[in-house]
């Protein structure tokens, strides 16, 4: 890895004005700038980027990195174009070797080799559904009511049991790591850390592909033909792997892309099993999660295709929990959104078994308003004949009403909510500006108060801006270590301390930590100087004394009240010292 390359160009780039090419910055003080972040949903900005020491941090969301992390994020692109990416905005010439081709190569043969894997492992499912051994997941497929050519369509297999047939259909076409990368084997962790031996993960399965949106089986989902502890899980899915991502795929919509666009709308359902019924239906614009709620990456994805959006997921508490959250970041993305529930509480696979397509297509068409949904499913959870179940209802609405993107929507929603609860209008209105007013309040502030005596160490044990400060404030933590003990960041003074030759930012994993440095850092008004560490550490030093001095008092006190004449001494003795360093200050 060109890391030499990369260093670089992150000394020459200058990351507010790449930042600045994404989010608004405006001055924040005298070394940061803020903006709103693009990577959570934010109406008032708490992500800040720090010009010198080249490092932003979002308050909101704890997201923070350097230059190249931010282009990684932004851009979806791994860290070597990331790099090439930000050297060429900054006109930095390119090494003459093309930069990391080999590993970008290699990683293209990985894809490769992964999809050429799924694909095999596809059609032998398939075939093993055919073959004798797949009678009992024949028999669970028509049952559904799916006829061999609709399970054609939908490429579904059986995996037989057996631990090894599959390995051995694969084997010849890919190494070892190649097939516990797949996803598609699992395998036990030997003594010396190796994994051991590779055998079938999904065993007495019907297998149903998962495509990306060209068609491409990147993983599968497989569900148990027997129920029970030994059969494991009802339903089984493919682990992350280099090409499947839980939360970034959709279910069925390389077939029902062309059909969103031509509708001019989604239908969401929650299983596999849903979203092939509802697609057989005649109902082709239909798409599933894979049994959770909507994540903002699969919002993105389908916001390709269409920011309008039916909601049909199972009536039961899971369902409609499932179904609130996905209303929630789908409507906070600016999609208009309904919802439908069957009546009778059936999930659509059964509803249209039961009921038929053309009274499936007539509820879809009856589909309410989201907020209608939301406002009667207040009123279910919480019947508004007392006061304070009004206040539940409501409070049960207001953040879904607060993230209302359009100020006209959002109001309409407020009025009919403070209606049907029988609340007064006016009331939830005051709620409203109330949660904007809190809303202004930047986010760093939340976080816990530090004194300028420990910003200052912060600062300093973070470099980069003062060499002598950094010594001095290394040396000072070593010979004081103790007295930081209490404090609010002593796990990150002592962090910043021991994390080497790593970026500061990137030495601290916990976000609320690294929040608090953001918030150390981007008060900075000058480079630390040396005086002001020593200043500083016997702040700290001089307020560990008065703790331990006024801790002394009380424990004297406590031990004269029980007569432990040896106790009192030996801590009269201490306190005594502590007296002495205190007045030598
Ligand atoms: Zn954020």
């Amino acid at each position: 890895m060109a890391s030499d390359f990369a260093q670089l160009v992150k000394q020459q780039a200058d990351i507010v004005k790449i930042i600045g090419d994404y989010v608004r910055l405006k001055k924040a003080g005298a070394q940061n700038f803020s903006g709103l972040c693009p990577f959570h949903k934010e109406k008032s900005p708490s992500f800040s980027v720090h010009a010198t020491r080249q490092f932003f941090h979002c308050f909101g969301c704890g997201v923070s990195g350097d230059v190249f992390s931010f282009i990684q994020k932004v851009e979806n692109v791994s860290f070597p174009e990331s790099v090439r990416f930000v050297a060429q905005k900054c006109g930095i010439p390119l090494p003459k070797r093309e930069f990391s081709s080999e590993e970008e190569a290699q990683e293209s043969r990985q894809r490769t080799k992964l999809l050429e894997l799924h694909e095999l492992a596809t059609a032998w499912f398939e075939e093993q559904l055919r073959s004798p051994e797949g009678a009992l997941a024949r028999e669970y497929l028509s049952g559904r009511g799916l006829k061999p050519e609709e399970i054609q369509k939908f490429r579904i297999g059986f995996a037989p049991d057996s631990f090894h047939a599959l390995r051995e259909r694969l084997q010849p076409v890919a190494d070892q790591e190649t097939l516990r990368l797949s996803g598609l084997f699992s395998f036990k962790e030997q003594e010396d850390g190796k994994p051991g031996p590779l055998y079938s993960k999904f065993r007495k399965r019907v297998t149903f592909p998962i495509a990306n949106e060209s068609g491409r089986v990147i993983a599968f989902t497989a569900r148990a033909l027997e129920a029970g502890e030994k059969a494991g899980p009802k339903y089984m899915n493919s682990p992350e792997t280099p090409l499947y991502s839980k939360g970034n795929v959709l279910f069925n919509l390389d077939k029902a892309r062309q059909a969103i666009r031509e509708t001019g709308f989604a239908v969401l359902v929650e299983g596999q099993m849903d979203c092939i019924s509802v697609y057989l239906a005649g109902v082709k614009n239909v798409i599933a999660t894979s049994g959770t709620a909507f994540t903002e990456a699969q919002v993105r994805l389908l916001s390709r295709y269409t920011t309008r959006i039916i909601v049909n997921f199972d009536p039961d508490t899971a369902g409609a929990n499932a179904a609130e959250k996905s209303i929630a970041l789908l409507t906070e993305e600016g999609f208009e959104v309904r919802v439908v529930t069957l009546e009778g509480g059936l999930d659509p696979d059964r509803y249209i078994r039961e009921q038929g397509a053309p009274a499936y297509m007539a509820a879809l068409r009856g589909a309410k308003r989201h907020s209608d949904y939301l406002i009667e499913r207040a009123r279910q959870l919480f019947p508004p004949t007392t006061a304070d179940a009004k206040v539940k209802a409501l409070n049960f609405l207001l953040p879904h009403i607060k993230r209302m993107p359009n100020r006209i929507t959002r109001d309409e929603f407020a009025a009919d909510a403070a209606q049907k609860i029988g609340i007064d209008s006016a009331l939830v209105r005051e709620e409203l500006k109330q949660a904007a007013a809190k809303r202004r309040d930047s986010l760093e502030h939340a976080l816990p108060a530090m004194s300028e005596a420990e910003k200052v160490l912060l600062r300093a044990l973070a470099g980069a801006l003062s060499e002598a400060a950094c010594q001095a404030a290394a040396a000072g933590f070593d010979a004081n270590e103790i007295h930081f003990e209490g404090l609010t960041v002593a796990s990150l003074l002592k962090q910043l301390r021991h994390r080497g030759a790593v970026d500061p930012m990137h030495a601290i994993e916990d976000p609320a930590a690294r929040g608090l440095l953001a918030k150390a850092l981007n008060g900075e008004m000058e480079p630390i100087s040396p005086e002001q560490v020593t200043a500083a550490l016997d702040t700290l030093r001089h307020r560990h004394l008065e703790r331990r001095q006024r801790e002394l008092r009380a424990a004297i006190a406590d031990a004269e009240r029980k007569g432990d004449a040896a106790l009192v001494v030996s801590l009269t003795a201490e306190k005594l010292s502590i007296d002495r360093a205190l007045r030598e200050f």
